[in-house]
């Protein structure tokens, strides 16, 4: 059974596995500082793998495993990947799902009539307000959206990305989703690149108090704060969370690429216990925060990697150290 720390609880479902799906590589957006203009990736393949592996397949692959997953998409535009709802409604009649979107897509509609809210148990959804604002309807129509799925009983959040060509107008926008009537709304510190500079640590002292004062989550404190690791903790991912890219391929998690087989094609297997992180640092923070064993901590500096991972690797092979 996935545990959750007590200040995620707010998401339980009756789940016992939960699995990061980064299922598309294609988006109807282009943001600045998405991590796809970084990739040099063909999504040519993607045609490739939604052809190769239907709806149902690939829900039936989750139901043979004989878990109950916690199925988080995310990409890209999970709304784009091609017979989405229907993929959807398969995994959702044992499964759970879990979205991270831009809310902008036709099948928007579509999808909360058909699957309704019981089985989704939360959407993240991305407020990417320069590209909104490319768009006729601009914010207006994303707030309608967010609006539609709020009535429909989702649970749905909004999250602003405090990318620094934004920190003058952030406070602005904020308040106008707020005078719109959303309050669920979570401010995201930034972790990438703009202008050679990596953030967040290029964030100004002004800027991170100008953050603070937006309201962060516990969590974005400390990914503001520092370079998060969880090194020598146990963590659930490997046991009972895993990551998965659009070809099926199973590993513990996004930064630590110990492989697990590959769920389309049926050869995954789970490990059966919660081994300690090898990783200096945690890059999928958000999985480290939810599934490590205890509160990340400052990535300690001169730490050599593979003695690092030797030492590790022993005290799970004694296992109870
Ligand atoms: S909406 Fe998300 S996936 Fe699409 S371009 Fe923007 S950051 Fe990238
Ligand atoms: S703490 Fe982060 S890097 Fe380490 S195993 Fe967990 S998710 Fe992976």
């Amino acid at each position: 059974m996935v545990e959750q720390k007590k200040s995620d609880q707010k998401d339980l479902g009756n789940y016992t596995h939960y699995m990061y799906w980064w299922m598309y590589r294609r988006c109807n957006f282009d943001c600045e500082y998405c991590f796809r203009r970084r990739e040099d990736s063909d999504e040519s393949t993607d045609e490739f793998i939604y052809k190769k592996y239907s709806p149902e397949h690939i829900a039936q692959q989750f139901d043979e495993t004989g878990k109950v997953w916690n199925v988080f998409m995310t990409g890209g535009e999970p709304f784009l990947y091609p017979g989405f709802v229907k993929l959807a409604k398969m995994l959702t009649r044992r499964h759970y799902i879990s979205l991270s979107t831009n809310l902008s897509t036709p099948n928007l509609c579509e999808f909360a009539e058909t699957i309704g809210s019981g089985r989704v148990l939360a959407i993240n959804a991305s407020l990417h307000i320069l590209e909104r604002e490319k768009m006729k309807d601009g914010l207006n129509g994303f707030l309608r959206n967010f609006h539609y799925y709020l009535e429909r009983g989702f649970n749905i959040r909004l999250t602003y990305v405090a990318y620094p060509p934004l920190l003058g107008r952030i406070k602005e926008d904020i308040k106008r989703i707020k005078d719109n009537g959303i309050d669920k709304i979570s401010v995201k510190v930034f972790q990438g690149s703009y202008q050679g500079q990596k953030y967040p640590r290029e964030y100004t002292e002004a800027e991170r108090t100008f953050l603070r004062e937006l309201g962060l989550s516990k969590n974005e404190e400390a990914i503001l704060d520092r370079r998060i690791s969880f090194l020598g903790r146990k963590c659930q991912a490997g046991c009972n969370v895993f990551s998965m890219d659009i070809y099926g391929n199973v590993t513990r998690c996004s930064t630590l690429k110990d492989k697990y087989g590959n769920l389309f094609d049926g050869t995954f297997v789970p490990g059966e216990l919660s081994l300690r992180c090898t990783a200096r640092r945690c890059a999928c923070t958000y999985q480290g925060i939810k599934f490590a064993s205890a509160e990340p901590f400052a990535v300690p500096s001169g730490i050599v990697a593979k003695p690092v991972r030797f030492f590790t690797d022993v005290c799970n092979w004694i296992g109870s150290l």
